[in-house]
């Protein structure tokens, strides 16, 4: 049973006054999430968990992926019900392990955002030591229908001005290109940072967009090179997980940072 505190009490409270004055909720959202397993690693939801998140998603929304969700944003795509992406950053293998066959049991689709030089991460940035997954793991993913994209060579800081462009997007978009044989059409910075600057460099290597760490829904004026995600970890209750999905709960969940979790 989830713990009664103050936040799910009025996350439960806003969501179901929403819901009884018919507002609309949001219509498409976006999901980042980093590894599903029983480890206990700062970046885990376990299994379970994940599990009774994807039920309560399948009864109330379509699943799109994030070619989706961008079309919609440029104006080429409507939806007709609420639709939600699923999104992994990283490119962990508890995502193939453990997230994979859940997804696929129920017909999902979700997409990953993965390094091009894993070997080399920067795991003080990463703040775990979680494996990766494997470029023949990825592959099997896209033969499945997962989108992929690209989330830096090696997740260096961001912040950091001495941070190597060329390392870290324009080669990273090549490098996976070549060994996965995908276009890599989106980008996802390292820790959500971001900057008119690093923008410019997304932008020059020719992604079409890139995604956000900013919760909120997904409208048509998004900025396409800072599409909002709602960021999804283990400190979140299912109270607040489906506060994600309404607009008070949400806007509620944001003035408390969403979430004492991190975001990497
Ligand atoms: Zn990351």
């Amino acid at each position: 049973m989830a713990k009664i505190n103050s936040k799910n009490l009025v996350c439960k409270t806003l969501t179901g006054f929403e819901k009884s004055l018919g507002f609309v909720p949001p219509q498409v959202s976006v999901l980042a999430y980093h590894s599903i397993s029983n480890n206990k690693s700062i970046v885990d939801i376990d299994l379970k968990t994940f599990q009774k998140q994807i039920d309560f998603l399948k009864k109330n929304f379509q699943f799109v992926n994030i070619d989706e969700v961008f079309e919609y944003v440029e104006g080429k795509r409507e939806f007709v019900h609420p639709v939600v992406a699923i999104t992994f950053d990283d490119g962990y293998k508890t995502v193939f392990e453990n997230a994979f066959p859940i997804l696929e049991k129920n017909n999902i689709p979700a997409s990953i955002f993965v390094l091009s030089d894993p070997k080399h991460a920067d795991r003080n940035s990463l703040e775990n030591n979680n494996p990766f997954m494997t470029v023949a793991q990825i592959k099997k993913l896209h033969s499945k229908g997962w989108a992929v994209g690209c989330h830096s060579a090696t997740h260096p800081e961001f912040a950091d001005p001495n941070l190597d462009f060329k390392r870290e997007i324009f080669n990273a978009k090549k490098t996976l290109e070549s060994s996965l044989a995908v276009k890599m059409n989106f980008y996802v910075y390292p820790k959500g940072v971001y900057s008119e600057k690093i923008i410019d460099q997304v932008k020059k290597a020719k992604f079409k967009g890139a995604f956000s760490f900013q919760a909120g829904d997904v409208s048509k004026s998004s900025n396409h090179f800072a599409i909002p995600r709602i960021p999804v970890d283990w400190t979140h209750s299912q109270e607040q997980f489906e506060a994600f999905f309404t607009n008070w709960g949400l806007k509620y969940l944001q003035t408390k940072k969403i979430t004492e979790g991190r975001y990497l």
